[in-house]
């Protein structure tokens, strides 16, 4: 075990929580971040520790930056950070745009995106050398609806994620020679929670025709992709985009 840090957003559910149980069996002391479940966090603190692992919840909204400056405050009391999994995202009901509320469009963008953006100039702040930091890897979540857009599911979350990987490859290139990596995963049909609240019933199980391996994928599935970016094995690998899909991307 190391007192190495690594902070998960959306750690408490799905893809997060995967990630959050390996990095806690890999010797991170991890920070499992949530937003409304604490039960999930707790459950998910509890499994790393019985493991022998270290891990603590914090609740916190990454819509809000005063959430997110608490978030890595936390972290900063425990260690270096080393890896940021910058995951927390939420979809909203089968919708077109025309038929989009602002207040859900600014929801999608503040939780997605400008969440993700703030959580990882944190990150850049403590990692990188030129901060006198050194180094580490943030693992951001976009999704395959970046490159097909979602048309009739959600555009807002596929321009949500679209900023994502643009996002990726800017910051990624941008400390390059810090010692700070910047990859990004592209889920694709993931069983997890997430897809309840689009208000399609049984959306994943009707997904999988249109999945090249003719199955979703598991939340493990993309928490393995999380580990080797976040590992030495990627050593030379940053401002990447990775999709984790089943073929379809
Ligand atoms: P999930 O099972 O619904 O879990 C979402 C997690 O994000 C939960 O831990 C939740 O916390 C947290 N969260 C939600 N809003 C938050 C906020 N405002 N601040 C902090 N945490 C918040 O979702 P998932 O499927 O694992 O998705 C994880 C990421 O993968 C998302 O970015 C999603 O867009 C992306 N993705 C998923 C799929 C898929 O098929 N599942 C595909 C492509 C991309 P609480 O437990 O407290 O609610």
């Amino acid at each position: 075990m190391t007192d190495n840090i690594a902070i998960v957003t959306g750690g408490s559910r799905g893809i997060g929580r995967a990630a959050a149980l390996k990095l806690g069996r890999a010797g991170y002391t991890v920070v499992v971040n949530y937003t409304a479940n604490e039960a999930a966090a707790n459950e998910v603190v509890k499994s790393i520790t019985a493991a022998g692992g270290r891990a603590v919840a914090v609740k916190g909204d990454v819509a809000l930056e005063s959430d997110i400056l608490a978030l890595f405050a936390a972290a900063d009391r425990l260690g270096p950070l080393k890896v940021l999994v910058n995951n927390a995202g939420v979809m909203d009901q089968q919708n077109r745009l025309d038929e989009m509320t602002t207040a859900r469009i600014r929801r999608i963008l503040d939780i997605n995106t400008f969440g993700a953006i703030i959580c990882a100039r944190e990150a850049v702040k403590r990692m990188s050398t030129k901060h006198g930091g050194t180094g580490g890897s943030i693992v951001n979540m976009s999704s395959a609806a970046a490159y097909h857009g979602a048309p009739g599911l959600g555009v807002e979350y596929g321009a949500s994620k679209g900023a994502i990987d643009v996002l990726t490859i800017g910051l990624g290139r941008e400390v390059a020679a810090e010692g700070v990596r910047v990859n990004a995963l592209r889920p694709g049909i993931i069983d997890t929670e997430i897809h309840d609240s689009s208000g399609i019933p049984g959306r994943v199980k009707m997904m999988r025709d249109a999945i090249p391996m003719k199955r979703e994928g598991t939340a493990d599935e993309v928490a393995d992709a999380i580990m080797w970016l976040c590992s030495e094995q990627s050593s030379y690998v940053t401002g990447s985009i990775i999709p984790v899909a089943g073929g379809r991307c």
